[in-house]
């Protein structure tokens, strides 16, 4: 690998870089089959990614003819790896089981481990022989959508294909790596002005809440808009507060301490509520709703801006599910992506029905939304939101911030990259967006 970093960082072409040997293993972040059941009786809390994330090597794969492998210059964690690294809610390796029994090529997948990781930022290293729009030497970024294009489910909206995966969290050979194997159609242009590091943090992240918010198969915000956006400083949520900007919505968000409102302030949203100092109570004791606390906070939200949220970006789950559903105005939508502090929800259907509201269920995104939200990227109208940069080796302590949420935006991981900073081509557009992209910087 030393080899390939050397290529690149001297700016070798795509035909230098495809005549260096690729090395017989590579540096990867993996989980390993034999310890998914390592933290059975252990509670969620307690169950620590630093002792089942391990960083060593693992065999290179061959790769199939409409895949390419690409040297990882930086990769960003996201809570999926969280997920692979707790073995909740369930254990990743019976997805890639039963994505190993689908085909020749993709019996690779079914490992007694598994390179985990659903970003990243690098170079393209070799091309499969069905590859015709990518070539060694281009720079690019991931997203993590794994398609089948031969099922024909895919070819409305390949979110709804049937054997539809999370590449890195679904399949093997994620991003958290020195080498990343993916499809040719999970690839995305470089945005030139930003680092390796700040290329990789985005594409997951941003890609959801662009479905969720700005897409037709999501809440397809409107100007003027009244968004309550919770966890409005973690990876989903600060561009979720981007896009409620740059369309003309206003967004109402919710985080948990002072200095999380300082940043979103930084970032243009007028309205917060500190949901900490607030003390909502949703949940009494005995596991019973407090409604009084629901219009609470829809009377915080209204002493805020006025009125009732037209949209409820959703994820925390169980903790805040039936409040937002409870919140959202007559007519409105609340859209919904995840279910961190629990999946199985409770919500008041009189709130629902007779106010006429909408729920969406909402998952990353199509290709083409994850393009387009690439693309504003690449033109500095939306800006990566990287708080910390850590080695491949800290994965594990990385995973850790996240689950205890003790982090902002997104954490960057530098994997081939020996530093930060490297990797801008386009100057001049960074000097002019310079002081957006460190809003999350600690
Ligand atoms: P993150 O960076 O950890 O941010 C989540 C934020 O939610 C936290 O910063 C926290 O903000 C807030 N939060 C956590 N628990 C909460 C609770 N009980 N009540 C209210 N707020 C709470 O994670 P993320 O990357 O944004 O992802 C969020 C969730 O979406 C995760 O479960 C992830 O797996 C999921 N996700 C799904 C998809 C998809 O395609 N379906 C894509 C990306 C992410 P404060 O403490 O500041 O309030």
């Amino acid at each position: 690998m030393e080899k390939i970093l050397e290529a690149i960082q001297n700016g070798a072409t795509g035909d230098q870089l495809a005549s260096i040997p690729l090395p017989g293993s590579y540096r990867a972040a993996h989980v390993l089959k034999g310890e998914q059941g390592m933290w059975e009786g252990t509670p969620s809390q307690d169950k620590d990614p630093r002792k089942s994330l391990h960083i060593g090597e693992v065999p290179m794969p061959e790769i199939a003819p409409d895949e390419v492998a690409i040297a990882v210059m930086a990769s960003s964690i996201n809570f999926n790896t969280v997920w692979t690294s707790i073995f909740e809610p369930v254990s990743t390796f019976g997805p890639m089981a039963r994505l190993g029994r689908e085909s020749e090529w993709a019996k690779r997948h079914d490992r007694d481990y598994q390179v985990v990781g659903s970003d990243a930022s690098g170079v393209v290293l070799r091309v499969g022989s069905a590859v015709r729009t990518w070539k060694p030497g281009d720079k690019v970024t991931v997203h993590c959508n794994h398609v089948d294009d031969q099922d024909p489910s895919s070819h409305d909206d390949s979110m709804m294909g049937s054997n539809q995966r999370i590449w890195g969290y679904e399949t093997n050979f994620g991003g958290l790596a020195d080498v990343a194997i993916v499809k040719a159609n999970q690839l995305m242009p470089k945005p030139a002005h930003l680092t390796w590091e700040e290329a990789a943090v985005n594409a997951l992240c941003n890609s959801t809440s662009y479905r969720m918010l700005v897409s037709k198969n999501g809440a397809a915000m409107k100007q003027g808009d009244v968004v309550l956006i919770w966890g409005a400083t973690g990876g989903i949520g600060a561009y979720a507060v981007q896009y409620v900007l740059n369309g003309g919505g206003i967004p109402v968000g919710v985080v948990s301490s002072p200095d999380k409102a300082d940043i979103l302030r930084q970032m243009g949203c007028e309205a917060v509520i500190d949901r900490k100092a607030a003390n909502y109570r949703f949940w009494n004791d005995d596991n019973t709703h407090n409604e009084g606390e629901w219009r609470r906070l829809g009377a915080d939200i209204r002493g805020l801006v006025g009125e009732d949220p037209d949209i409820v970006f959703e994820h925390p789950g169980r903790s805040t599910f039936a409040a937002s559903m409870y919140v959202a105005k007559k007519g409105g939508t609340v859209v919904t992506c995840a279910a961190t502090s629990g999946f199985m929800m409770e919500f008041d259907n009189r709130f629902f029905w007779m106010r006429l509201k909408r729920l969406v269920g909402s998952h990353f995104a199509n290709y083409k939304e994850a393009y387009e939200a690439n693309r504003l990227i690449a033109k500095g109208m939306i800006q990566p939101v990287m708080s910390q940069v850590f080695d491949l080796a800290q994965t594990g302590e990385a995973a850790y911030q996240v689950h205890h949420n003790m982090h902002e935006g997104k954490l960057g991981v530098l994997c081939l990259s020996p530093q930060e900073g490297l990797g801008v081509d386009d100057h001049e557009l960074r000097a002019k967006v310079a002081d957006k992209l460190t809003w999350f910087r600690r």
